[in-house]
């Protein structure tokens, strides 16, 4: 955990620098190969948030040498075009990695497009097949936001078994994964909705504690469990233009063993995390490793 803690602060975008720098050598070594990594991303209508996670994201992949396209498709496009631009992706010898970057344009449903993209080259790991990987042991391409939060707990030495872990938020990609990694990590786990009665109580167990509602303010500090490690996963832009995470964190902070900012926590990790499935993609392809989920 050496320099990712200061003062009960976790600095994720350090962690977020290491990780990126392994995934940079593993680059060059597959450059020596005459293999450049290669992710297309596709972005449906003018959601602002997407267009800045998707420049965000392909800077990333800039720096650590992974090539990147951006396709643009209107917000009028329909389901079927969506589609033929993933199929003609998927078909593509020089496409490594796909992501579709959500949310699509209301009307546009997400589910069966995103099982269009190939699970080999579903460097979100969102295809119903990943998702699953998750679930039944572990699988070569994990969603990012949990697989990021995973490794930044190994990181930091955080020991997760027999720890009780609260997870707020149930969306199948973060809250659900999360669980599911927890679990296989040998955590006790809750997982919170916004139909839970006693948010507090589960929130006063938690001795790891993710939050991934999208909730400004919706964990108080003084909730939360003296010397609890504190992953918060929320960022919604505010009214004065400030992002805010889902946990009340000046207050938390004097009661947890550490805590992730918004912004500078989780999603630098995340956007890592997306780096090292592009290379695991790169490699899949190649069969330079086999597609196999593994027993947890
Ligand atoms: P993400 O993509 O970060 O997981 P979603 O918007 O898909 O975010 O999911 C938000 C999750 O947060 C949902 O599972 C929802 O039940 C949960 N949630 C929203 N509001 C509350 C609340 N007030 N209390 C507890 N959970 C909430």
């Amino acid at each position: 955990m050496e320099g990712l803690l200061h003062e009960r602060i976790i600095n994720g975008r350090e962690a977020a620098r290491r990780v990126r720098a392994e995934v940079a050598s593993e680059v060059a070594r597959l450059g020596a190969q005459g293999v450049v990594p290669q992710v297309a991303f596709v972005r449906v209508g003018d959601d602002p948030a997407s267009a800045i996670y998707v420049n965000a994201k392909a800077r990333a992949c800039a720096e650590v040498g992974v090539r990147s396209s951006h396709l643009h498709l209107a917000a009028s496009s329909s389901e079927a075009e969506v589609r033929r631009t993933l199929e003609a992706l998927a078909a593509d010898e020089d496409v490594d990695g796909i992501l579709l970057q959500l949310p699509l344009p209301s009307g546009i449903p997400d589910l069966q497009l995103l099982n269009a993209i190939p699970p080999e080259k579903d460097v979100d790991g969102f295809h119903t097949l990943n998702l699953g990987a998750v679930v039944a042991g572990r699988g070569p391409l994990e969603p990012c936001t949990p697989a990021g939060i995973m490794r930044l707990i190994g990181m930091l030495g955080v020991e997760v078994r027999g720890k009780e872990a609260v997870v707020i938020g149930r969306s199948v990609v973060v809250g659900r994964m999360m669980a599911s990694m927890l679990l296989r990590a040998d955590a006790t786990i809750a997982v919170c909705h916004r139909h839970t009665a006693a948010l507090r109580e589960h929130v006063a167990r938690a001795e790891v504690l993710v939050v991934a509602a999208g909730v400004p303010g919706l964990v108080p500090g003084a909730w939360v469990r003296e010397g609890a490690w504190v992953f918060d996963v929320g960022s919604t832009r505010m009214p004065d233009g400030r992002i805010s995470g889902d946990v009340e964190f000046a207050a938390a902070r004097e009661r947890v063993a550490g805590i992730t900012p918004v912004p500078g926590g989780i999603g630098p990790m995340t956007i890592a995390q997306l780096l090292v499935n592009t290379v695991t993609a790169a490699q899949l392809r190649r069969g330079l490793v086999p597609f196999v989920i593994k027993r947890a």
